[in-house]
Order: structure tokens, then C-alpha cells, then sequence
């Protein structure tokens, strides 16, 4: 190899070449110093990197992460004697759509609730890779799929 492959070192240092490119580039490497420094440079900083950390989330991060969906949470409604046909409509929505049915009935209290919609769209968004479910459709309540929150029960 005439030039020197710098294009190609990094992915020769991951070892993702194809066989037939490593090679030429462990031939360059035996025998030009500024490449095999380059070279051994990335292999430091690989290295470096696969000794740092995980990440760990805070212990706060769940709590401040349901403070700020429980505004989000849908109201309750009134008038169930509706909400049968509603349901029936959306399940009939929801079978055309492959989308899932989901449970009719939330808990109710903001933390609760919160939770119980947060897994819903969990479920769906892991069910439905490919479908708009995103923590944004959630938070914006324009959501793929429909769930039905009981009423406020006088
Ligand atoms: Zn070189």
C-alpha cells in the first residue's frame, strides 16, 4: 500500500475490515512508523474508553420523570354509557390498524395513573416499533392507540 490508509485504521482497529483489506493495511503498518503510531493511538483511546463507567441513571430520575407526566395524564371523563361504544370503535380501529386494544380501565391518582399510561405506551411503542410512539406522542396526548380513563365517579 502506497498511501497510507489513515481512512481505514480506525476500522482496522476495531477489526472490521474485510480480510482482504486488513491484510494490506497490517502489510502498510510493518513498515511505516507514522501509521502504526497513529494506529496504536486508536488502540489507546479503544482502550481508554472500555474502562470508563456505565452510566447510572439518578436515583431521582423516575420520580421527576412521572412529576412531569402526571399533568399529562388524561382527564377523566363522564357519561361511560358512551365510552362502551367509544371502546368498541377504537378496539374495531385498533384491530384494522394492528395497533393493540388496550385495558379500559387506568388507575386513577396522578403518580398511578401516570405509570399505568407510561407502561401502556411502553407496550405499544415495543409492540409497534415502526409507529409514531415516541415519549413526545405521549407527552403531547396524540397518541397511536386509545385508552380509556374511568370516570370521576359520583
Ligand atoms: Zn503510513
Amino acid at each position: 500500500v502506497e498511501r497510507h490508509p489513515a481512512d481505514l485504521l480506525t476500522a482496522y482497529v476495531d477489526d472490521a475490515l474485510p480480510p482482504e483489506v486488513a491484510v494490506g493495511v497490517a502489510a502498510h503498518l510493518a513498515e511505516c512508523e507514522h501509521c502504526r503510531t497513529v494506529a496504536d493511538d486508536l488502540q489507546a483511546v479503544r482502550t481508554l474508553v472500555r474502562t470508563l463507567p456505565e452510566p447510572v441513571p439518578a436515583a431521582s430520575l423516575w420520580s421527576r420523570t412521572l412529576a412531569r407526566l402526571a399533568p399529562a395524564a388524561p382527564r377523566p371523563r363522564r357519561g361511560r354509557w358512551w365510552l362502551a361504544g367509544a371502546a368498541a370503535g377504537a378496539a374495531g380501529i385498533a384491530v384494522v390498524l394492528h395497533l393493540p386494544v388496550p385495558d379500559l380501565v387506568a388507575p386513577r391518582g396522578g403518580g398511578a395513573a401516570a405509570q399505568w399510561h407510561l407502561q401502556r405506551h411502553a407496550e405499544a411503542a415495543l409492540e409497534h416499533p415502526l409507529a409514531d410512539v415516541t415519549l413526545a406522542t405521549y407527552l403531547s396526548g396524540d397518541l397511536p392507540y386509545t385508552t380509556t380513563v374511568p370516570d370521576a365517579g359520583r
